[in-house]
């Protein structure tokens, strides 16, 4: 059964950058809130609120996010202004993005932030998947560190010339699924920007027809 869903009040803890556009928000975990890895809040400045996936683990004692900065956007740059031990509204858990073993082999594709509900099952218990994450620049890989121990197959694919000091695929993550990705039954998990998912559905349809796919849609 899913947590119940409900109305809380935190704290922020803590907020440091990951990259130069994106951040990690710490946040206090309120009483009796509980979630799912894959999960979302709905998290809110006075009237504006957004949905964050939570990178964190349901047996942390915090809540975490990892949030691009939009500079012109709504919310995200009032984040970012918020002061340490101010306290926030929010919504949740929402959101049945969770991780559904089977006999088939889960391929977990993100981009950017995409990569958050894959953090929160990588860190906890989530194991034997082959994860592909799409950013522009090597410093983009994030919480490289949970991947190298949870992941079977861990690849960043790399948009910009930089490849990194790391293996990397030169190229977005919907080439990689195209030509890369060995001819098989896969659970797809696709989080992110609209047009990778679309992207990736098509090639899906066309390289993979006996797979499952999976999604959450960012933007
Ligand atoms: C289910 C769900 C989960 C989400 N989880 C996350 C998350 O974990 N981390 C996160 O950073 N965002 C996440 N988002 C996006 C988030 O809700 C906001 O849209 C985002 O933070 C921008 O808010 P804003 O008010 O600053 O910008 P807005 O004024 O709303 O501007 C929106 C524009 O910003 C761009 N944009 C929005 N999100 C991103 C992004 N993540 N990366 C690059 N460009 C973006 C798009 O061009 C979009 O049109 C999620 C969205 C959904 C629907």
């Amino acid at each position: 059964m899913l947590p119940a869903v409900r109305s809380y009040r935190t704290v922020i803890r803590h907020r440091r950058w990951l990259t130069a556009h994106t951040f990690q928000l710490e946040m206090a975990r309120p009483d009796g809130f509980d979630f799912i890895p894959g999960q979302r809040i709905h998290l809110n400045v006075g009237e504006i609120g957004r949905d964050y996936s939570l990178v964190s683990s349901p047996r942390d004692q915090y809540l975490r996010l990892c949030i691009r900065h939009i500079p012109r956007g709504e919310l995200t740059p009032k984040l970012l202004e918020i002061p340490i031990g101010e306290s926030l509204r929010f919504f949740g858990p929402n959101g049945y993005f969770l991780f559904r073993a089977s006999g088939k082999q889960p391929v977990f594709v993100a981009t950017g932030t995409g990569i958050a509900p894959f953090v929160s099952m990588g860190l906890t218990g989530c194991r034997g998947f082959t994860l592909l994450h799409g950013i522009r620049k090597a410093d983009e890989r994030y919480y490289a560190d949970v991947f190298q121990r949870a992941a079977e197959m861990y690849m960043t694919c790399i948009t910009g010339p930089d490849p990194g000091g790391f293996e990397s695929f030169p190229g977005r993550v919907t080439e990689y699924v195209a030509e890369a990705l060995p001819v098989g039954e896969y659970d797809f998990y696709l989080c992110g920007r609209t047009e990778m998912i679309r992207d990736v559905t098509r090639i899906v349809d066309r390289r993979f027809p006996e797979s499952r796919i999976f999604i959450e849609l960012f933007f």
